[in-house]
């Protein structure tokens, strides 16, 4: 039995989470959950699986009126906690094997950083923690031996691949992309993208801000980051590939020229299961993949001019230090202004552009240069002139 804690659990990922955890009764246990502010959806989470922890993240969720209408959710004996710092105590309880991070942004870093140190396992669904404190991560898993599995489906995809296999063998890992909505359009055509429009994946269902990152590529490029960190790959060794089907994850090339794939219908609750089980395989809620159906499969080379977002990701990789937490907190920023409707959808990477080449990386390897240099980023994006 592996005893999880989820944090983000009304997220997309924390809810496909919580379908996984429901379809093995036997092998997982929910001990701890977390929400930013939807006291009831974490309510009826309560209700329904009986976890001995919850936390209330958002900082207007520590409000007595909302903590005692969770309260009210809570049979006695419930731990109960407010506001950011929950989400360690979440993660380092002794009962604890297993902690899911799927937190939005870089408030997932902390309690990534505290499970590892005391030795647990980490199911990293929330990228920005690990493209903002990278280094930090890798210390962690140092010092004390947890262990991070990644829920992301390209590197979820890598990792599977790579089980049994060794480092030394390995030439380049190719991350493949669905292109997002806009891939085939002209260039010139991006500047009256509506909201909408944006949030309209072809493949995928997912929260709005990963959505939009699809669609810029930028979602792409962290997850560039995220492979450098978690495969310890050279940005060289990581290629990008378009594949419009979705339903190549990833691919791992070795030197001796094969090449392997994980291949499944695109569904995030097989990558969650994958993490929260393994290294177990057992039948999952994921329709079988019916390769006949599907009948062709595409892929087509990533053009970094074309997606200058994928650009910037690899230029931020090169800068090193602190460059990556400034690209994925500016990013973070802009991406809220565009769904605010305050700037358009091409002003989102150009924005990111001009705070990144502003920035004097720092070694990013403290946690609080990482936490100065995400909160650099989101004060002078505000001074760049084309952000209104
Ligand atoms: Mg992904």
């Amino acid at each position: 039995m592996k005893r999880i804690s989820i944090l983000g659990a009304t997220g997309s990922i924390g809810r496909q989470a919580l379908e996984v955890v429901e379809r093995f009764p036997e092998r997982l246990e929910l001990v701890g959950v977390s929400a930013s502010r939807s006291v009831e959806e974490l309510g009826k989470i309560v209700l329904r699986h009986h976890p001995k922890a919850v936390a209330l993240t958002h900082p207007a969720s520590t409000d007595p009126s909302r903590a005692n209408l969770l309260g009210s959710f809570l049979p006695p004996g419930t731990g109960l906690y407010l506001g950011e710092e929950g989400l360690v105590e979440l993660v380092t309880r002794e009962d604890v094997d297993l902690v899911l991070v799927a937190v939005v942004g870089i408030a997932g870093l902390a309690p990534t950083l505290e499970a590892l140190r005391r030795g647990k396992t980490v199911a990293l669904a929330t990228k920005e923690a690990l493209v903002a404190g990278g280094k930090l991560v890798e210390r962690a898993i140092k010092e004390g031996g947890g262990r991070l599995i990644p829920v992301d489906s390209e590197h979820s995809a890598i990792f599977q691949c790579l089980q049994g296999e060794s480092m030394e063998a390995v030439d380049k890992i190719v991350l493949t992309a669905s292109g997002g909505p806009f891939w085939r359009r002209n260039p010139a055509e991006l500047e009256r993208v509506t909201v909408e429009e944006a949030l309209a994946h072809p493949v995928w269902k997912m929260g709005k801000k990963i959505t939009v990152d699809s669609a810029t590529l930028m979602n792409k490029g962290l997850e560039v980051i995220e492979a450098h960190y978690l495969f310890g790959l050279p940005p060289e060794k990581i290629e990008v590939l378009i594949h419009p089907q979705s339903v190549v994850h990833s691919l791992v090339r070795f030197k001796d020229g094969a090449m392997l794939a994980q291949l499944s219908v695109p569904d995030m609750r097989l990558p969650i299961q994958y993490a929260l089980l393994y290294p177990e395989r057992l039948p999952s809620l994921v329709r079988t993949l019916d390769l006949a159906e599907v009948g062709k499969l595409e892929f087509q080379r990533a053009d970094l001019e074309r997606f200058p977002a994928l650009r910037l990701a690899y230029l931020a990789l090169e800068m090193g230090g602190t460059a990556p937490t400034v690209l994925s907190a500016a990013d973070e920023v802009a991406v809220e202004a565009f769904l605010g409707g305050r700037i358009s959808f091409t002003r989102i990477v150009q924005v990111v552009e001009e705070v990144l080449s502003c920035h004097v990386p720092l070694s990013g390897e403290t946690l609080e240069e990482v936490l100065e240099a995400d909160r650099w980023a989101r004060k002078k994006i505000g001074t760049v002139p084309i952000f209104y």
